[in-house]
């Protein structure tokens, strides 16, 4: 069986992992470099119920839990992974703060706090390390391969797949897997499904002098102005603090090497975030960047084998929760693949067919 998985971001990288743990070799065909697009840039931000009132709640608990075996293992061991509480932080710029008991590092104009969550039921990792180790490790066990190339097509012969149209020649093979994330769209064109579009989003990554303790803050910020936005703030266990926030509409490029970013949203996101520490005021800007999450067709993830075309799968539309949800996505995947069924949780509602509807 020849397995060619479309994408080398982190659920295209759990995806070959899940594979050869269960002894099958696979190719990863990534457009530019592994874990280049939002897997490399994302927060990293782990939450074991929060998706509890979705369709994804019992994807995502599957998914945390691994996350945590992960962390017992000694080759994931530089991935970060450390549990953390979760608090929600109301800032009114000029505001003195009244809020008593708040980490050292929160003392600008916080009015109001919140629990959301604490070392129980919720966590962090460093994606790109994890989409790294994922392939590394399935590098290990069965030689699975990366090429770098640009996905262009698809080839069938009856109603199923027989190989890959790329920039350098087709790559033939029995299973294709389409896990380009936002990029993924364009490849869902060519079966005539609603696509997966991107949505861009901004972060920052700060060095402050201080330690930050890790308290991951959702923030809710009003400006004097009246702005109001919802920036979230994860500190590191290396001493960094990533900020994300302020999306907009630009325009998905087709070269994910091309995703920029304005440098006028890391500006407020940084402004606002200033306001609610003089740590991370005074930090030194270590990153600023742009990055696209998948948005799925009808709010869901897309997993799945797409019916009528043989050996034709898709892992795509994870939406903010990505990182999260790729350790339960790989081996579903995985399973689907191997055993023709999936007993990780139930799928179906993000199964491709029922965008065939
Ligand atoms: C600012 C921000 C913060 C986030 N924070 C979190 C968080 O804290 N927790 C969480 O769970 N999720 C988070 N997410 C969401 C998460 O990052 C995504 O859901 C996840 O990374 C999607 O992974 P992916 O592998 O599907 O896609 P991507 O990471 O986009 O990877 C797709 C890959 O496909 C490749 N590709 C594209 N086109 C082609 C082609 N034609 N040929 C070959 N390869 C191609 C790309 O180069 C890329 O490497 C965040 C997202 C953003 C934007």
């Amino acid at each position: 069986m020849k397995v060619v998985i479309c994408g080398g971001g982190i659920i295209g990288a759990s995806i070959a992992y899940h594979l050869a743990l269960k002894g099958v070799k696979s190719t990863i065909i990534e457009r530019c470099a592994l874990a280049c697009a939002a897997s490399g840039k994302a927060g990293g931000f782990l939450a074991r119920d929060w998706c509890d009132h979705f369709e994804v709640g019992p994807l995502a608990r599957k998914s945390f839990d691994m996350h945590m075996t992960f962390a017992k293992d000694e080759r994931f061991q530089h991935c970060g992974y450390r549990v953390m509480d979760a608090i929600g932080v109301t800032v009114k710029e000029g505001n003195e703060t009244k809020c008593k008991n708040l980490p050292i590092w929160l003392n600008g104009s916080v009015i109001e706090t919140s629990t959301l969550g604490d070392k129980t039921t919720t966590a962090q990792v460093y994606p790109d390390k994890l989409t790294h180790a994922f392939f590394n490790i399935a590098k290990d066990l069965v030689n699975t391969e990366l090429k770098i190339a640009n996905v262009q097509g698809i080839e069938t012969t009856g109603s199923k797949v027989t190989g890959v149209k790329t920039s350098t020649g087709v790559v033939t093979a029995d299973v294709i897997i389409i896990a380009m994330g936002p990029w993924s769209g364009e490849a869902m064109k060519w079966f005539n499904l609603p696509p997966v579009t991107g949505h861009r989003a901004h972060n920052v990554i700060l060095k402050p002098s201080h330690t930050i303790s890790a308290h991951a803050c959702f923030v809710e910020f009003t400006g004097k102005t009246g702005s109001r936005h919802s920036p979230e703030v994860y500190p590191r266990p290396d001493g960094t603090v990533y900020l994300c926030g302020m999306s907009d509409e630009e325009e998905l490029p087709s070269n994910p090497e091309e995703v920029s970013y304005n440098p006028e949203s890391c500006t407020i996101l940084k402004q606002m975030i200033a306001n609610m520490s003089s740590s991370l005021r005074d930090a030194t800007v270590v990153t600023e960047r742009g990055c696209y999450l998948p948005i799925p067709p009808a709010s869901l993830p897309v997993i799945g084998s797409l019916p009528g075309t043989g050996g034709l799968y898709l892992a795509t539309g994870h939406s903010c929760w990505g990182i999260l949800n790729a350790p339960a996505t790989g081996e579903a995947i995985a399973q689907l693949i191997v055993n023709g069924e999936c007993s990780v949780c139930d799928i179906s509602p993000f199964s491709p067919a029922r965008l065939t509807k």
